[in-house]
């Protein structure tokens, strides 16, 4: 069956940046079911997998515009240090959940001194060229109940 919108996918995927070092993978665990054509996946995912067959394999290489969008610098802030509060040995690399005017988001600590706190709101793939491998593994039609809650129920879906 042909990817279209309305229709429930399950693709496995390897995702490499350019220095060719995996970022993600489905090997070894579940396919990725996803409603295609309502924004659940990357524009750049969409976009490859528009058209294709179950059984197809495809080599999608996403500019970062049609990915997680470019690093942007406004997203990397200096927060003082007693803004964490309850958090004791901040270190570069933890995550915290953070209230951002764009919501709840996470933002990863990337510097750390005695009075302050940098922290950045960019997603870990912003600015990132995506090179997937993709298998189209299975292609059915939605039923109306997932085209109306706009997501996948049953397995790899939602439990509701
Ligand atoms: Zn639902």
């Amino acid at each position: 069956m042909k990817v279209t919108k309305n229709t429930v996918v399950s693709i496995d995927y390897t995702l490499t940046n350019d220095a060719g070092d995996v970022l993600d993978t489905s090997q070894g665990a579940q396919p990725l079911v996803y409603l295609h054509g309502v924004g659940g996946l990357i524009p750049g995912m969409e976009r490859g997998l528009d058209g294709s067959n179950t059984g197809d394999e495809l080599k999608l290489k996403i500019p970062p515009a049609e990915g997680y969008g470019e690093r942007r610098q406004e997203l990397i802030d200096r927060v003082p240090k007693k803004m964490f509060q309850g958090a004791t040995d901040i270190k570069p690399g933890m995550q915290f959940q953070a209230r951002t005017p764009q919501g709840m988001q996470v933002v990863k600590v990337v510097a750390v001194d005695d009075e302050s706190v940098t922290v950045d709101a960019n997603h870990e793939l912003a600015g990132v060229t995506l090179n997937f491998d993709v298998k189209v593994v299975d292609v059915r039609p939605a039923t109306e109940e997932e085209v109306a809650h706009g997501h996948v129920h049953g397995a790899g879906g939602h439990q509701h």
